[in-house]
């Protein structure tokens, strides 16, 4: 079959590899119908995330049709149409009890890499490094998916692949970090970063009641897109003062909730930009937090931070003084995607939301290396692009 293999920094490639066979009695094989490149498949375009090896296959936001199932398998039967969830989750540890799906115990193989960094580890993850599980990704025709029982939900026929196939990553996480605002009436939400989660996390913000939402980014595009789709007051940060401008919105107070959907490959300004861009060129800090400061420094007293974007390490010159001078939450997390797909497709449903409207360019899987750079690069506006196995046409 097909596949997008990583390779090194910049360097994917489509590759004629193995299918994938049932390893488990818990696994089912699915045949990719439609799948996308994320904003954190760039962290490992751009070799950011430790512990790939050659030939890793990449993805994961992909959905398609269950073509075999192993012999334990409840739920699920060839020919059934699913979304699969990005993390993937045991169901029965005692995370997944408290549906924390992205901290399950039990679905990363290699959880001592990642215990070396982080004290303990969290979930596997389709196509994320081997620290994450090893597990290949969607970026395929067919892709294995364990514990298929707890992650894939079924979606009806009436609904497009197109709308529901972000139910696997992107609407979850804008959602999950809107609902981590948790949000009251008259409420300000301020969202850095208006790429596809952001787009959703402006949606979900608007769905769980905020009274106004203020986007921040510097591509028209996307702001256009904020503005217009998410109806965010909007704000370039290469043409305004970010924190003067959310002071004079709010009535001197800033924003109740800020929302970093940014990460760990902020566009740093000024000095203190070039001087994170050459500490993690040099290897000596892991991330560039030029959002996480400005959101700690934005957000008002007593407000709360959510952090939807990837961070995968050590920070430099960040401010929790401020963050504690000011009383504020700190939330952050991978999303816990099973937890909050039966509330999701329930409002695709009902045309609450049509998720479609962040694609801009849908490529053939056979155009990976060409749509990696596009959307690393932001080329053609592109927002967020879609790619088609070359057998569903
Ligand atoms: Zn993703
Ligand atoms: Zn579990």
């Amino acid at each position: 079959m097909k596949a997008i293999c990583w390779y090194g920094p910049e360097d994917i490639r489509v590759e004629t590899v193995p299918e994938p066979k049932i390893l488990n009695p818990h696994d089912a094989i699915i045949r990719v119908t439609l799948t996308a490149i994320c904003g954190s498949d760039l962290h490992l375009y751009d070799g950011y995330m430790p512990s790939m090896k050659k030939g890793d296959i990449l993805g994961h936001e992909f959905m398609g049709e269950v073509v075999e199932v192993g012999s334990q398998v409840q739920n699920l039967k060839p020919g059934d149409r699913v979304v699969v969830p990005f993390p993937i989750a045991c169901g029965h540890c005692f995370h997944c009890g408290r549906q924390e799906y992205s901290l399950c115990d039990n679905s990363n193989p290699n959880a001592w890499m990642a215990e070396e960094m982080y004290g303990y580890s969290g979930a596997g993850l389709f196509g994320y490094s081997h620290m994450l599980g090893g597990y290949a990704g969607g970026q395929a025709e067919f892709v294995r998916v364990p514990y298929a029982d707890v992650g894939p939900i079924k979606v009806p026929e009436h609904l497009s692949d197109e709308q529901v196939l972000f139910l696997s990553d992107i609407f979850p996480t804008g959602y999950q970090a809107a609902l981590n605002c948790e949000i009251k009436p008259g409420d300000v939400v301020a969202v850095w970063g208006c790429g596809p989660v952001g787009q959703f996390a402006i949606e979900s913000a608007r769905l769980l009641g905020a009274a106004r939402v203020i986007a921040i980014d510097r591509f028209p595009e996307r702001l256009d897109l904020a503005r217009n789709h998410g109806q965010a007051d909007v704000l370039n940060y290469e043409e305004t003062d970010v924190f003067e401008a959310l002071k004079e919105l709010t009535g001197g107070r800033g924003p109740d909730a800020c929302i970093d959907a940014v990460g760990m490959e902020a566009h740093g300004a000024g000095l203190l930009g070039k001087f994170d861009k050459a500490l993690q060129m040099a290897r000596m800090q892991t991330d560039r937090p030029t959002v996480l400061r400005q959101v700690i420094q934005a957000c008002r007293k007593g407000g709360t931070i959510s952090i939807p974007g990837v961070y995968g390490g050590i920070l430099d010159k960040v401010n929790l003084g401020a963050a504690f001078g000011k009383a504020l939450t700190l939330k952050m997390g991978q999303t816990h995607v099973q937890k909050y797909l039966p509330k999701l497709l329930d409002h695709i449903e009902k045309g609450d939301i049509d998720p479609s409207f962040v694609i801009t360019h849908r490529l053939d899987l056979e155009d990976a290396p060409r749509a990696y750079r596009i959307f690393r690069d932001k080329e053609e506006h592109c927002i967020k692009t879609v790619l088609r196995p070359p057998t569903v046409h």
